[in-house]
């Protein structure tokens, strides 16, 4: 049996898991991260990518702590981008420099009030008729339309620039599959007897998204608990060159429906639709929940003819930690129990913030590190990065 120390083990090769590995070895740390199945196949890649600066939870009406923490998060993502940030994230791509928030006719003078307060100065702009996005250049547009400073991401090629500082440190395993020889939540050992690896760390950090569940149950967590929150995507492929990246807002707090776009590998394009019609959307069955979305986007955009599109849909969860009456946690979160880092970004715009507060609850690295243990590792398979969804769903 090789017996191989390490500072850090990650578990679980989302988002979350990928920055703070990242973040890690520049830290100085022997990370090594393991990943049960696909990089970012979880929530990460089914995500929507728009890296959120927190215009979308202050239209309540009051700038909550979300608002607060997550109104730095562009700013720390633009920098990685253009390669001066925490992570040298240059080879992403980004979809779209803004996202977008408009409201039909009457709600755009909420929005017009809402938008001139001072909380929200240099966040929003208010865009005139002839800088519009095509799709909303049509007559037909009666409502206003604000730019929000927040990018959005194709998250693959994020998963992909993240992965390739660290290749050497991911490998693939399900540690549900190990043995683990462990008591008051400390993990002393991970042990692979048929590759005959015994893993050992000062800190193991649970990346492991809605996998939290099996583990806590094998390391018997009782707290922190997840909770999950249930969505309905839909995805509509159509031929259409119109790049659509906003939030429809009506007289709630929260978005009618959230638009991405997303290019496929035929030249055609996805609109993803999260917001309400996939929050609400979770009795409904498929064809129901199309024939609604259908319906709220002839409403929304009737000028667009999708009679010739190609509509999807799924359900997928949000892991988080639990809250009262499942509302949305405020921030990152992670807690240390034992030698065990629990973490969820609960936001992928949120890793930055999620990596600032696991790193403390690490200590120091410690001279575990040995190329050669690296070496060792290499009887276990690579992960491969997830595919997007829209391009497995459509065929
Ligand atoms: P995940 O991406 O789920 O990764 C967890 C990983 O752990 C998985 O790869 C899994 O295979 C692995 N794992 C689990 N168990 C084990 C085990 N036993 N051993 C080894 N590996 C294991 N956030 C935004 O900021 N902007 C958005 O636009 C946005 N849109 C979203 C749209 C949807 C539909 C959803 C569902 C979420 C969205 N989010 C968005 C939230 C965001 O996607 C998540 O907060 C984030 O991706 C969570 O990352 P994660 O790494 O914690 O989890």
């Amino acid at each position: 049996m090789n017996t191989l120390k390490f500072d850090l083990i990650i578990i679980g090769g989302g988002i979350a898991g990928l920055w703070t590995l990242n973040r890690a070895v520049s830290a100085g740390f022997n990370a090594i991260l393991l990943e049960k199945d696909t990089l970012g196949g979880g929530q990460s890649v089914r995500s929507q990518g728009i890296i959120h600066g927190g215009t979308k939870y202050a239209l309540s009406g009051v700038l909550t702590q979300a608002s607060n923490t997550i109104k730095e998060m562009p700013q720390r993502w633009r920098n990685c981008l253009d390669g001066t940030g925490e992570i040298n994230l240059r080879e992403v791509n980004v979809l779209s420099e803004a996202h977008y928030m408009w409201s039909k006719g009457s709600l755009g003078s909420r929005m017009t009030t809402f938008f001139a307060t001072k909380a929200f100065r240099g966040r929003v702009e208010e865009v005139s008729a002839n800088e519009r996005p095509r799709v909303f250049q049509n007559k037909q547009f009666k409502g206003s339309l604000y730019r929000l400073n927040e990018l959005v991401l194709d998250v693959p090629s994020v998963i992909n620039n993240l992965r390739k500082h660290v290749e050497n440190r991911i490998y693939q395993a399900d540690i549900t599959h190990a043995q683990i020889e462990s008591h008051d939540n400390t993990i002393n050992a991970i042990l692979f007897p048929t590759h005959a690896l015994r893993l050992e760390a000062d800190n193991v950090v649970l990346t492991s998204g809605e996998g939290f569940d099996v583990l806590a149950k094998k390391l018997d967590i009782r707290q922190p608990e997840m909770q999950r929150r249930p969505l309905h995507m839909v995805m509509v492929k159509h031929h259409y060159d119109l790049p659509t990246y906003a939030h429809c807002i009506g007289t709630g707090s929260k978005p009618v429906a959230t638009i991405t776009t997303h290019p496929c590998s035929d030249g055609k394009q996805v609109w993803y639709l999260g917001g309400n019609v996939a929050e609400t959307g979770m009795d409904r069955s498929e064809q129901e929940q199309i024939a609604f979305a259908k319906e709220e986007l002839a409403t929304l955009l009737p000028w667009i003819d999708l009679s010739k599109a190609e509509w999807s849909t799924f359900h997928i969860n949000r892991a988080e930690p639990k809250q009262s009456a499942l509302v949305r946690p405020d921030a990152a979160y992670a807690e240390k129990v034992g030698n065990c880092i629990v973490a969820w970004p609960t936001k992928l715009a949120l890793s930055p913030d999620l990596a600032d507060q696991v790193l403390p609850l690490c200590g120091q690295p410690s001279s575990h590190a040995d190329t050669n243990d690296l070496q060792c590792l290499s009887v276990l398979a690579k992960p491969e990065t997830a595919k997007p969804i829209w391009e497995t769903a459509f065929c």
